[in-house]
């Protein structure tokens, strides 16, 4: 990574071919610090030709460049050497992505931290890809090899921007693959920084390849684009829906990872304080800005508006501030376009149930797209609060009487990405368990995620798994390889 520090008023291109290269159109847009609304860097926005280039780039290192030689314990040991310079480059990435985003820079380093175990995970996992020996019969033998898909389309949202970045690029690379990644036009600089260790650390050019622009120009080339052999995508479903629709084309390989509406349910007996720290953080962390945001906090009655009481106490506590300053909890949304979005969902909340605490933009903040946290209750899980993603720090609590009903509420839902149960019953915990429809599931806890368990949807939150073995099978292709041990001749004409 260059020494130099990038983040004042910054000029980035793309990174194609292990240069920075300037884009046709010589267009550029802004990055903002969301907390100040002042403009942070300037980036190349890029159109087809550019597409073109980068999958020119990534496909020529897949089919003859160096790199499909590459041995899995080298490119293992490629992902080591991003990972340690990651850690290196720690300090000055959490900032850059803290300033970028505008979530507290505690949570940013934490994510640096996973980024960089992300890349050690994968590194590890390189070699440890297997084939199979197929039980055919004696007069042949059948065995299988694991090949890398080929050139990866990798498209990703701002919320968590180089964690989603090192999600995609870490098993691409550990299964041989080569890639183009398009950052989230809001939030691109800390994937560009990290361009500038690729050469360092070994990858040759071409491997990885990083376009900027936006979703409906640079995004949707790269989908469209014959020379993608796969697209890996984490956003919206809308978006999901188009994606698929378009890959439908050239029938690429395509893997979703999209929003939620997830159920954070609570029983009587849970814990009582882990319960309302748990139904705060579930939908407070990242502002809300998470797609696995406990969003629709399910409480069982009896306990019902002790529990509304007691979170909206605590959530009194929450501190909003400067991203920066290490005492912040919660900083100001990402963009004006979702500040506006959220907005609009706090005054149709209003509307469909009622306020226990926020539903504002908090008068401390002359500047920045701040939202207070804002908890609904009384909601019904028919309203639109309840049903559509907001992505911002906005719980919706609902009621429910029996476990049945929780299960049928917390079901009834377009999307099946992350769910949590809270009870001491451990009967009950395992039958809710069984019962929920989503992809992660957490008993006790909301939101801790490892780079050695799975991630996903079910329903409408999309296909495909990031994360340990799963993540990177997404990255293979199986051939069968079939060897006649017969010499005699097949004798059919
Ligand atoms: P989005 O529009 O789905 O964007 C995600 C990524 O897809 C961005 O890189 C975006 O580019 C790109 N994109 C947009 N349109 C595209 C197209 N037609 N073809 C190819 N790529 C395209 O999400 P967003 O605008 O960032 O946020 C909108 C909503 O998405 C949020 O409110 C939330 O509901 C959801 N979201 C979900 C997650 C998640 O982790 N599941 C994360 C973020 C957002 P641009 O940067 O130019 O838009
Ligand atoms: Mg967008």
């Amino acid at each position: 990574m260059s020494s130099s520090t990038k983040t004042e008023f910054q000029t980035y291109d793309n990174f194609i071919n292990g240069e920075w290269t300037k884009n046709a159109s010589g267009e550029m847009f802004p990055v903002y610090d969301p907390s100040t609304e002042e403009v942070i860097a300037q980036v190349a926005s890029s159109n087809q030709a550019d597409v073109e280039k980068a999958v020119k780039a990534a496909r020529a290192a897949f089919d003859s460049g160096p790199w499909a030689t590459t041995s899995a314990q080298d490119r293992g040991r490629i992902l080591f050497k991003l990972a340690e310079k990651i850690r290196q480059n720690s300090a000055r990435l959490a900032e850059l992505e803290c300033r970028n985003t505008g979530k507290p820079i505690v949570e940013a380093e934490y994510d640096i931290a996973d980024v960089a175990t992300c890349f050690e995970y994968y590194g590890g996992l390189a070699t440890k890809v297997l084939g199979s020996v197929n039980p055919v019969p004696a007069n042949a033998l059948s065995f299988t090899l694991r090949e890398p898909v080929g050139v990866a389309g990798q498209i990703i949202p701002w919320n968590y921007p180089l964690l989603m970045a090192a999600w995609k690029l870490a098993p691409a690379l550990a299964a041989g693959c080569t890639c183009i990644l398009k950052p989230a036009e809001q939030t691109p600089l800390t994937a560009l920084e990290f361009a500038n260790c690729f050469a360092e650390v070994g990858l040759p050019p071409g491997v990885v390849n990083i376009i900027n622009g936006l979703g409906e120009t640079a995004g949707a080339a790269l989908v469209a684009h014959p020379g993608v052999d796969k697209i890996a995508f984490t956003g919206s479903a809308a978006v999901g829906k188009l994606i698929v629709k378009s890959a439908a084309d050239t029938l690429k390989r395509v893997t979703l990872e999209l929003g939620g509406k997830s159920p954070n349910i609570f029983f009587t007996d849970a814990d009582w304080e882990a319960s309302i720290d748990g139904a705060l953080f579930g939908v407070f962390i990242n502002q809300g800005e998470v797609c696995s945001a406990g969003s629709r906090i399910l409480v069982e009655k009896k306990i019902y508006p002790q529990f509304v009481e007691a979170m909206t106490e605590k959530a009194k506590r929450i501190k909003l501030g400067a991203p920066l300053d290490r005492e912040t909890k919660m900083g100001p949304l990402v963009s004006k376009e979702q500040y506006d979005r959220v907005s609009s969902y706090l005054e149709l909340g209003k509307k469909e149930a009622k306020v226990a605490i926020g539903g504002n933009r908090p008068r401390e903040f002359g500047k920045g797209f701040y939202l207070e946290p804002t908890i609904f209750y009384d909601v019904d899980n028919t309203a639109r609060i309840a049903r559509e993603e907001i992505f911002g720090p906005v719980a919706t609590v609902i009621p429910f009487e029996a476990e049945s009903d929780a299960i049928r509420i917390a079901n009834d839902t377009l999307y099946g990405l992350a769910a949590a149960v809270w009870t001491r019953d451990i009967y009950k915990a395992f039958r809710v368990v069984k019962s929920l429809r989503a992809g992660i599931v957490w008993v006790n806890h909301m939101q801790p995620t490892y780079v050695e368990a799975p991630w996903g949807g079910y329903k409408q939150s999309g296909f495909g798994r990031e994360l340990g073995p799963w993540g990177l099978e997404e990255y293979l292709e199986t051939k069968q390889v079939f060897v006649n041990l017969d010499e005699a001749p097949i004798n059919w004409y």
